[in-house]
């Protein structure tokens, strides 16, 4: 881990960070060798076996495939950093994740990794914590205990997801059965409104706050069916997915992982290198970069994400399923934030519907009289994560007199090379896009956690994707 450093956001000033200041600060995070691996890479040339379109974790586990199997092979990320919607900060002296920060023991790639690597994980304690704050869509606070509660809100889960085996018989083969197509059209909120009156209210708002926080988006704008693959996907019951979904972390952040993977191989890196120009022909492909230089392979590994895909020129051009997915784009736009609040609050799990602010806010830590949530919104258009008032507003939603001294959250939303957070599906596109975003196309090998067989839209599809993406590009090349 000595090859990371960190920016540190610990000081009183980035209590009202703005977006510039974040992204300056975002500018000190490098990992690996990033400026020596830049450099190898101008002095070996600009002819290589594979060029991998971008380092999250999809293209460093790709390069490590690539670079295994002997094959040249370059990462060129737009960004000034890998790991791409992954990106450990530091926050209080902490490594703290701004985007994807989770794993589980059902998510067998980036479990294999973790294993392999010895990484520590850490919980977050507010992910099972007894004491349970919903803010109710008649605007009443509510406190539960979740012993007290948890059947009946396994059964409100349950029946929210119908009979899911029948649904996602082989959760890891998306096209395995027909069956999800014939609710595809459905939105998770027709969905609870259609076993709405098997559920009482509080429970209805438990599902649809984390319905919310899991789509990252309103109900109305994301497929059912992809609730349903959370919750199949770990063992069909709802502790399961929550669990999956948000207890464990990596105790250095997930920038462990990513570093672990990357100095298995070394490949090389070129930073601040944005790609503009992807262009096959009978003996390879030429990769044009923003700045003007054209590097050539025998193949393109492409992890481009899907909302940003269509805003590089292909030629041949994308297919029409990829490009009407890209411009679609996944529903995955909501909002993470840090917050420190005066005072201890213990541990605690706070739901609210959909349309709030905050969907979901759990404790991650109690120290020094402070508490250190973690909390999920559906818009950005509800919630500044780096204003210090509107976040407060938010956070009173559960908890009335909270002061908040802190927040920190980036805004994946904004960023050019990314344009959203996690793919959630919305509705329709399983059936009409996803096997298509799937296909190579020539020499260019299309992986992304966008469009994952299994967990997609987590650190485990993207590694599951660059496995895949290994094994393409081999067979292509050999
Ligand atoms: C807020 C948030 C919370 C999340 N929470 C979790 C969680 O708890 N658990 C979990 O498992 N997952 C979580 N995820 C999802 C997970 O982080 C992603 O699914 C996964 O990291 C995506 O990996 P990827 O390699 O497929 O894509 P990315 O990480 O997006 O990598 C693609 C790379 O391509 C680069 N790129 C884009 N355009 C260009 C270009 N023109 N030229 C060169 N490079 C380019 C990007 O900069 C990026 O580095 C979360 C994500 C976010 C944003």
């Amino acid at each position: 881990m000595s090859e990371v450093s960190r920016p540190s956001l610990s000081e009183s000033s980035q209590s009202s960070l703005t977006r510039r200041d974040f992204v300056i600060a975002a500018g000190a995070v490098t990992v690996g060798a990033g400026s020596a691996t830049s450099l190898q890479a101008a002095e070996s040339g600009r002819d290589y076996d594979v060029i991998i379109l971008g380092g999250g974790f999809c293209g460093v586990t790709a390069a490590r495939e690539c670079q295994r199997a002997g094959l040249r092979s370059v990462i060129l990320e737009a960004r000034n950093r890998l790991g791409g919607r992954t990106f450990t900060a530091d926050f209080m002296g902490r490594p703290t994740d701004m985007g994807g920060t989770w794993v589980h023991w059902s998510q067998p790639y980036v479990w294999t990794e973790i294993r392999r690597h010895g990484l520590a994980l850490h919980e977050t304690p507010g992910a099972s914590a007894d004491k349970i704050i919903v803010h109710t869509s008649s605007d009443q606070i509510e406190t539960l205990s979740y012993a007290k509660i948890s059947d009946r809100l396994e059964k409100a889960v349950s029946l929210y997801m119908g009979d899911s085996r029948t649904l996602l018989p082989l959760p890891h083969d998306p096209f395995g059965s027909d069956a999800y197509r014939s609710v595809d059209q459905i939105s998770s909120a027709e969905r609870l409104a259609s076993v709405a009156n098997k559920i009482p209210p509080v429970y209805r708002d438990l599902v649809d706050g984390y319905m919310a926080s899991a789509g990252h988006n309103y109900c109305e704008q994301f497929a059912w069916i992809e609730m349903v693959r959370w919750y199949v996907l770990p063992g069909h019951n709802f502790a399961d997915m929550n669990d999956a979904a948000g207890r464990y972390h990596f105790r250095d952040g997930t920038v462990a992982l990513l570093s672990a993977i990357q100095s298995e191989t070394h490949p090389e890196v070129r930073l601040h290198t944005p790609v503009k120009r992807v262009q096959q022909d009978a003996t390879g492909v030429s990769v044009q970069t923003a700045g003007g230089e054209e590097l050539r392979a025998r193949a393109v590994i492409s992890t481009i994400p899907l909302n940003v895909l269509k805003d590089l020129e292909w030629q041949p051009e994308l297919s029409a399923a990829q490009l009407a997915a890209s411009r679609m784009s996944h529903a995955g736009v909501g909002t993470k934030v840090h917050v420190v609040l005066e005072g201890d609050y213990g541990s605690l799990f706070g739901m609210a519907p959909s349309h709030k602010a905050l969907n979901y806010l759990v404790t991650e830590d109690v120290a020094d009289g402070h508490t250190h949530l973690v909390g999920f919104g559906p818009s950005r258009d509800l919630l500044n994560v780096n204003d210090i008032n509107s976040v407060q507003q938010a956070v009173r939603l559960f908890l009335p007199d909270a002061k908040v001294l802190k927040t920190f959250g980036y805004e994946w939303v904004l960023d050019p090379y990314s344009k959203g957070t996690w793919c959630t599906l919305r509705q329709g596109m399983w059936s009409r896009y996803l096997r298509e975003l799937q296909q190579p196309r020539g020499r260019v090998i299309f992986a992304s956690a966008d469009w994952a067989n299994g967990w997609r839209g987590f650190i485990d599809g993207a590694i599951e994707q660059g496995l895949e993406a290994g094994k393409r590009v081999r067979e292509l090349l050999a």
